[in-house]
């Protein structure tokens, strides 16, 4: 297998809380937690999970617009972590984000043509009439109709910005876009376009994305591998048909058994998790998932389980695992694993 484009060890990014009238550091929220996973080149990463669980803040980081706490991330065979913003610089058109809300990162004050043609001119690719062509075929390449150059992003319908926001992201054809629930700010009836606009672009450019969303079908449709996030650390990682097929966490069963199946002839038992996400200032100890699990035992409360592998790829935190996952790295083949809780 071919190295992974981002090699990601132990990622923390914790932001102090500050508080009171000198603004003493009262805590800390630990939104990233000692994540590690590879992204394989051309592949998608979903990364999933609910609102608060720090998929967003991971994103960012790994392209160091959020400044990590510790860690490591290589991009190839570069580390990323020591670099200034200046060492940075040749990478960061390499590296991009597509944002959720196209309103909020597109300049209201720039013409479509300056919004698109203003990575060529930071990076010092094209000037004139060369900058206009490629600002053109951008265009092209995003269905949008060749008189968008002159106009100022409030006079686009959302999809539409949308695709400006995505056309400026692949302006100099990077290696990496990380889509940060690049569909949830659009009318349902478009997000299956810009979806299936993002999957063409891979195909023909050869792109590697990490897709966050909290849309699980979404996720499903256009995801290689899927990364389960809860309070900060992965709690499951596998091909997304092994982790739909057969989720193992408890959190996985939960989120997945909420989503509706197409086939009449399966159901699916819902899990209704109980409560919120904990805040991540003050994570319950032990596994941070045992006050909603209803599998919690005295051990969960205390100890917080590893990423215990499960199969090929596939790694779930969760001691009800941990005896399969003793038999798979003895080499004893596991007949039929047990069914997932809420599974098909
Ligand atoms: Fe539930 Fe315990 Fe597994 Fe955590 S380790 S998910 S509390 S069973």
């Amino acid at each position: 297998m071919s190295e992974p484009l981002l090699r990601v060890r132990e990622l923390k990014t914790h932001f102090p809380v500050r508080g009171g009238l000198l603004g003493r550091v009262r805590g800390t929220v630990k939104a990233v937690d000692g994540v590690s996973l590879d992204v394989r080149r051309g592949e998608t990463l979903g990364l999933v999970g609910e609102s608060g669980c720090g998929k967003s803040t991971l994103g960012r980081t790994l392209l160091r617009l959020v400044e990590p706490t510790a860690g490591s991330i290589r991009f190839e065979d570069r580390e990323l972590t020591g670099l200034s913003q200046r060492e940075l610089r040749p990478l960061r058109r390499r590296m991009q984000l597509v944002f959720q809300d196209p309103q909020a990162s597109l300049n209201p004050r720039m013409t479509v043509r300056e919004i698109l043609g203003e990575p060529f001119a930071i990076h010092g690719l094209a000037r004139g009439a060369e900058r206009e062509a490629k600002v053109v075929e951008l265009l092209e390449l995003m269905g949008l109709p060749r008189d968008a150059l002159g106009r100022q992003p409030h006079e686009f319908s959302g999809g539409q910005r949308q695709r400006i926001g995505i056309a400026r992201a692949i302006a100099l054809r990077p290696d990496l876009v990380v889509a940060d629930e690049p569909i949830s700010a659009l009318d349902v009836s478009i997000q299956a376009q810009i979806v299936n606009l993002l999957v063409d672009l891979q195909r023909e450019l050869g792109l590697t994305y990490v897709f966050i969303s909290h849309d699980l079908k979404i996720v499903e449709y256009v995801s290689t591998r899927v990364a389960v996030m809860y309070l900060g650390r992965i709690v499951e990682l596998a091909d997304a048909e092994a982790l739909y097929r057969q989720p193992r966490h408890p959190y996985t069963q939960a989120l997945l058994s909420a989503v509706p199946v197409p086939d009449p002839e399966r159901t699916r038992t819902r899990i209704i998790l109980q409560g919120d996400v904990p805040s991540p200032l003050e994570p319950p100890p032990g596994c941070t998932f045992h006050p909603r699990c209803a599998h919690a035992t005295e051990r969960c409360r205390r100890e917080a389980p590893p990423l215990y592998p499960v199969g090929e790829g596939h790694t779930a935190a969760c001691f009800l695992v941990e005896e399969e996952a003793r038999r798979v790295a003895a080499g004893v083949a596991v007949a039929e694993a047990p069914k997932a809780a809420g599974g098909e």
